[in-house]
Parts: C-alpha cells; sequence; structure tokens
C-alpha cells in the first residue's frame, strides 16, 4: 500500500457515511483512523483490515490531534469537545460531500431544503434515468455520496444534502443547486435559523446555476445576480420561470412562463406543496439540461416516497394518513394544509398525531393552521406536555380538544373513543408529528409501521 504522505485521516463516526469514507481513503492509500462512541459499532466488522487504527466508546482528542485532516460523519455535532480542540489547533474539518465533490467528474445537481429534499431528489434522478442517463443518486438519501463513484459510467450525480453535510463543505461546485425551502428545524444543533441558514446556504459555493423558490426569500442565495437562475412558485410564472396557472374555472396547470405544461390532476401526488417539489424538479432538470418532455412524463407517473403524506387506509369511513416523515413544522403544516383543502375546507375535521422530540421549534406556529382544518390533537412522546403549552400560549381555539396520549397506543385508544361518537365529525386521521421520532422509535419510518399496523389492527377490531 502507498501511503500518501504520513498523514493520518481521522474518520469520526462510523455509519454508513463514515464506513464509505473509511473504505474510499483506504483505497487511495492513505493512512486511516477511525473513531466512534459507541464501544461496539455495528459496521465496525465491515471495516478494511487497512484500517489499523480502530478507537470506539468515545471521541478521543488526543487521536484528533494527530490527524492531518478530520473527516466528520453527520450525525457528529461539530460542538464535540475533541473536534473544538482540532479545529482550534487548525486541522481541517470536513464531511464525505467534500471528498466526493473533490473526486467527482461529472456534473452534480445539489439538492437541500428543510423539506421535500428525498421527494425532490428521487424525482430528479427518476427524469435523468427516463431520459437515458447514467445517473447516480445518492448523498443524504440511500447511498453515502462516495460510493456512487465505484459506477465509472456516470455522467450525472444528483446529491441530497443535508445541512450537517454542508457545514463543513467548502466549493461543491455543483452545476446547479438549490435551497428548496427554509423552515426552522435541527436548530437544537445549529443554535439558530442564521446558523442553520448559513449551514444550507454553503450549497451554493461555486455553482453553475441555481433553482430558487419565490414563495421563501431565505432560499435566495447571495450570488452573483449574472449566473443563470430559475425561480419556482404558486403564482403565474415570468418568461422562463416556473409557477402555476390557474384558469378562471379552478383548474390549474404546472406552466413554464405562459406555456401550461400539465394539470394538476395528472400528478399522482397532491397538495400544493408538490406543485412546487415538481416545478423544483423541472426547473434542476432543465439546468441539467434533461428534455422537458420526458420529465414531464415522469412527473405523471410519480407516486411519492413511503411515509410522505402517505394515504394508508379507511377504517369506519375515516382516511388515514401516516406523514412520519413531517419531522418539523413545516412539513407539517404543508400537510395540515393539504389534506385540510380536501376533507375540512371550512370546519376543523382533520384529527392530528403530534409530537415525539421537539428539537427546540416553537410550536405556536401550527396555530393558525390547526384551528382552521383540525378538531382535535393527540399528543405523544416526550415533548408533549411542551407542545401543548406551546399551542395553548398561541391561542388554540377552545373547541379544538387537545388528548395527551403519550404513546401511538395511547392515541389509537383514543381514537377508537373520539370516532365512537357521532358528533366528532373527524373524516381523517394524520399523524405528522413534527417532531424526531427518536425518543420512542429507531426512525421515522419505524414509527410510520408501528401507525399502519394500529390502522389494521383498528381494522380487524372495528
Ligand atoms: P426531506 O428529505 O427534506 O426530509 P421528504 O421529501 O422526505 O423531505 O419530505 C419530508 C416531509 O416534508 C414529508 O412530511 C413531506 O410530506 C413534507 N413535504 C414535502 N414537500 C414539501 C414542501 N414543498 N414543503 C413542506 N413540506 C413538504
Amino acid at each position: 500500500l502507498i501511503h500518501k504522505g504520513d498523514g493520518l485521516q481521522v474518520v469520526v463516526g462510523l455509519g454508513q457515511s463514515g464506513l464509505s469514507v473509511a473504505r474510499y481513503l483506504t483505497e487511495q492509500g492513505y493512512r486511516v483512523a477511525v473513531t466512534d462512541k459507541q464501544s461496539a459499532p455495528t459496521l465496525a466488522a465491515q471495516l478494511p483490515a487497512a484500517v489499523d487504527i480502530r478507537q470506539f466508546g468515545a471521541i478521543d482528542t488526543e487521536l484528533l490531534l494527530q490527524a492531518t485532516r478530520i473527516i466528520i460523519s453527520p450525525g457528529i455535532p461539530l460542538t464535540t469537545e475533541a473536534v473544538v480542540a482540532a479545529r482550534q489547533a487548525n486541522i481541517p474539518v470536513v464531511s464525505d460531500v467534500q471528498l466526493f465533490c473533490e473526486a467527482c467528474e461529472v456534473p452534480i445537481v445539489a439538492i437541500t431544503g428543510s423539506n421535500a429534499k428525498s421527494t425532490v431528489t428521487t424525482l430528479v434522478g427518476q427524469m435523468a434515468a427516463d431520459a437515458g442517463i447514467n445517473v447516480g443518486v445518492g448523498g443524504n438519501i440511500g447511498v453515502p455520496a462516495l460510493n456512487l463513484l465505484a459506477n465509472n459510467d456516470m455522467a450525472l450525480a444528483v446529491l441530497e444534502l443535508s445541512s450537517f453535510q454542508l457545514e463543513t463543505v467548502t466549493n461543491l461546485g455543483a452545476q446547479v443547486a438549490t435551497v428548496l425551502n427554509m423552515s426552522p428545524d435541527h436548530l437544537d444543533r445549529h443554535g439558530d435559523m442564521l446558523g442553520y441558514h448559513q449551514a444550507k446556504h454553503r450549497i451554493f459555493q461555486g455553482a453553475q446555476s441555481v433553482v430558487i423558490n419565490r414563495e421563501d426569500a431565505l432560499t435566495r442565495p447571495l450570488v452573483a445576480d449574472n449566473l443563470p437562475r430559475i425561480s419556482t412558485g404558486i403564482h403565474a410564472p415570468d418568461k422562463g420561470q416556473y409557477g402555476l396557472i390557474t384558469d378562471p374555472d379552478g383548474q390549474v396547470y404546472l406552466a413554464r412562463g405562459t406555456e401550461r405544461l400539465l394539470s394538476a390532476d395528472k400528478l399522482l401526488v397532491k397538495g400544493r406543496h408538490n406543485l412546487l417539489n415538481a416545478q423544483a424538479a423541472l426547473a434542476l432538470g432543465e439546468l441539467a439540461g434533461l428534455p422537458l418532455e420526458r420529465m414531464l412524463m415522469t412527473l405523471q407517473h410519480f407516486t411519492g416516497l413511503e411515509h410522505r403524506c402517505q394515504y394508508v387506509a379507511q377504517v369506519a369511513d375515516i382516511d388515514y394518513f401516516n406523514d412520519s416523515k413531517g419531522t418539523n413544522i413545516g412539513s407539517t403544516m404543508a400537510a395540515i394544509e393539504g389534506l385540510g383543502a380536501v376533507y375540512a375546507p371550512k370546519d376543523g375535521k382533520l384529527l392530528l398525531i403530534l409530537g415525539g422530540q421537539g428539537k427546540g421549534q416553537q410550536f405556536g406556529e401550527l396555530v393558525p393552521l390547526i384551528n382552521q382544518y383540525v378538531s382535535q390533537v393527540l399528543l405523544i412522546g416526550e415533548d408533549s406536555t411542551q407542545i401543548e403549552a406551546h399551542l395553548s400560549a398561541a391561542q388554540l381555539d377552545d373547541d379544538v380538544v387537545r388528548h395527551q396520549c403519550q404513546t401511538l397506543e395511547g392515541a389509537f385508544a383514543t381514537i377508537k373513543d373520539v370516532t365512537a361518537s357521532s358528533l366528532s365529525q373527524v373524516k381523517a386521521v394524520l399523524l405528522s408529528p413534527a417532531c424526531a421520532s427518536f425518543d420512542q422509535y429507531a426512525s421515522y419510518s419505524a414509527r410510520g409501521e408501528h401507525f399502519t399496523q394500529l390502522v389494521a389492527q383498528l381494522a380487524t377490531d372495528v
């Protein structure tokens, strides 16, 4: 093995991305050490033999201070003591995405935002594949970015990037980059909206073109005005931009300039937020050189991703929706608004299950939409009392009934009671917690699956 100098590369955090970094750097001939705070990380067995330093059980300052470069996993806060010490000693700290963009020779479509990242990334990837392009899709979704480099024929990379990955990326140099939307999330780690905004906007560094959301000023990059840019929005668009054209009869169309591209009913995914997502995918695809006609075909076949406002079943005339991926206020607002417009246009007929780990968010922001569309709020998870206090302080209407249920099982017991009364008028039940799941589940998908099971069980009980 050729050692690239004596420099030690220290990988901090051994999840899927840490493993991909350790493999990549050893293949490149670097000397690699791996450390993780767990004493027996499950992926340790998969590390290449060439990783000769393995320190598990704590992230050790001594080891980090010996590094020439530190590659940090998105799950490890930059405020970790050993990492702070290393940065003070001027040791560069980067993410796997930095290594990827330095090595990647094909155009990159880079996507971040508070919500809709996976949906839009999947759509753009599908659009490229349908156009016959050898595309790699990864990053914060599915495959760690570095693993995409194994495909020598890759012609385009579509990356979903989280704020944690972007925090330590410099000069990404994407062909096209976007921040889809910005709503409060992860403030427990980024400190405040400014820190979160700064992390996300690093995606624009060195970009050749950008996509902007006209509905959200915080998505506008501070980059030169002459950079090619396309915007998306809910109103009729200017020339060359994407938007919506609404006919006098109420028919809505996806549009580019004055051209109607597709009637909104042709999409299988519903809600205004999905019309914005479709536009973002079209605009990103356009700037990556994908053919419009082909992209419109892809849009018409896209059925959405699991756990994102997904219809589960009807039980006793009530429709159940799993939006377990609704892990922040912004996504839950989109879900309430999307379903509210269908089920409860005038009076609250939604039953909303909310709660989990609140990540320092201000839940009062949900109140206007809850007052409009929701008649029952069921609270679960470790921050449920605090969430209820936020809602009450923000003037939740007195006739919105609140129930402290602790768990999803508890919520279903309450649902049985509530819906047994003919006065309830509940038409749809929505799990959209606006919170992380880790207090009670291994992941949002485990929470969504539990919800789906409880719906199935309810169907056999009634
Ligand atoms: P991410 O990868 O950014 O978490 P997902 O595509 O997985 O995004 O969707 C996360 C949540 O956000 C889901 O609950 C989904 O229904 C909701 N969502 C999707 N698109 C939007 C949007 N444009 N604005 C707000 N919420 C959205």
